[in-house]
């Protein structure tokens, strides 16, 4: 068995110490042929890969192996190996942005960084120093940089991945793994017409009381393969039925937890002309999403005056907090449910319009006000103003990180 273990953001340390993740020990082979670039129109999310990758393999005996970028190609993986029967895959979904001075950027790397670490952990996989990584992540970017879009709304998605590679099918944690990191050119998720007046369609969502997401104790709160591929079914039904995601929900009370693989916030209407904006809480079944967490932090600061956000808005009171099927019914009866949005990387903002719900075996809509450019005042704001910091036209903290400096 192999005697190591984590400490703080996993440095590896152990009884017989082996070797840790190191980006100074990366060696680099270039494609002799590069691809081209197809025209954005054709880059459906998450469908065209660039030229290189990252891989570092993580042995008991020895630790990390030296990383390497190399040509983009398949990987070997014995069919036998724990990823591929008990699901041990855990990976994270991050942007590069292209700043107004051309240079590449990241959004709240650190995040992603210590989720990755806690969903690796949660599945048992080596550790591995999230520094190291992110230096990873950066040299592949100014590796494959000719591949970050520089239009608006275009970006270069990250998805670093890491797979237990144990060869074996005895039911234990895999102490061998593979590290894969690698990029593909997106543009806007939703995509609208550009001749329109509407930003993005808003989406419909159908809450899914048979079928839950997460649970109590589960691995919701974490980014692990094995969260996405039971919702496919549900997914499918409900598409069938007209609605393009789920709205997950938990126990007997119907509570919402997220939209597809999106957190999910409502803007509901207050007596003294404010609104309030909810999201539930991270109870470790929401994915805790920087989205949701950049969203969160604005909204505060614009309360405390510390921002400002774009359009004329009221006052927003932010709260986590839970709210269930029953409530929105109520609220929409009431004519305060204002706006419904899912928050995530790869689309920013959706804006929900639609929320299908069954009540004693009757399908039902919930229906929230449309506006003229398909997304909602608060919704747009938020989706505004975290554009402009990822894609560097305004400075907000430190978010946005540069690839590399000067
Ligand atoms: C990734 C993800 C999100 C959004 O997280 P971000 O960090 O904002 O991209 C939300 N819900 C689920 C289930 C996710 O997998």
């Amino acid at each position: 068995m192999a005697l190591w273990k984590s400490v703080g953001n996993g440095t590896l340390e152990g009884i017989s110490r082996v070797a840790d993740l190191d980006a100074a020990k990366l060696t680099i082979t270039l494609s002799k042929t590069l691809k081209p670039i197809p025209p954005r129109h054709t880059w459906t999310f998450g469908t065209i890969m660039t030229d290189h990758m990252v891989i570092a393999e993580f042995d008991p005996e020895i630790g990390w192996s030296s990383p390497e970028i190399k040509p983009r190609d398949s990987l070997k993986i014995d069919p036998a190996s724990s990823c591929i029967q008990y699901g041990t895959t855990v990976f994270e979904g991050m942007k590069a942005y292209i700043d107004p001075n051309g240079k590449p950027r990241l959004f709240r790397p650190d995040m992603n960084m210590a989720r990755f670490a806690r969903s690796a952990e949660r599945m048992a996989l080596p550790p591995f120093n999230t520094d190291q990584v992110l230096a990873l992540i950066k040299q592949l970017i100014i590796v494959d940089h000719r591949w970050i879009p520089q239009f608006t709304d275009y970006s270069l998605y990250i998805r670093p991945t890491l797979m237990g590679t144990r060869l074996g099918l005895g039911v234990a944690a895999s102490d061998h793994a593979t590290l894969c990191i690698f990029l593909s050119p997106t543009g806007p998720y939703f995509p609208s017409d550009e001749s329109s007046k509407v930003k993005a369609k808003p989406i419909s969502v159908l809450a899914e009381s048979n079928v839950v997401r997460a649970w109590p104790g589960g691995t919701g709160g974490h980014k692990v393969a094995l969260n996405y591929s039971a919702g496919f079914l549900p997914l499918r039904t409900a598409q069938k039925e007209g609605y393009e995601q789920i709205l997950w929900l938990l126990g007997e009370e119907r509570r919402v937890t997220e939209a597809g693989a999106m957190n999910v916030f409502v803007v509901v209407g207050r007596d003294d002309e404010g609104v309030d904006l909810f999201t539930p809480p991270l109870d470790g079944t929401i994915l805790p999403g920087v989205t949701r967490d950049s969203v969160l932090d604005l909204a505060h600061a614009y309360m405390a005056g510390e921002t400002s956000l774009p359009g004329t808005l009221p006052l927003i009171h932010a709260r986590e907090r839970i709210f269930t099927v029953a409530d929105l019914q109520r609220w929409s009866a009431e004519g305060k449910l204002l706006e419904a949005f899912g928050a995530g990387t790869a689309v920013i903002i959706a804006s929900i319009g639609k929320i299908g719900f069954h009540d004693q075996g009757e399908l039902k809509n919930i229906v929230l006000p449309a506006h003229e450019n398909g997304i909602g005042p608060i919704a747009d704001a938020f989706r505004t103003r975290i554009l402009d910091i990822q894609e560097g036209k305004e400075e907000w903290k430190i978010w946005s990180v540069p690839v590399f400096e000067a």
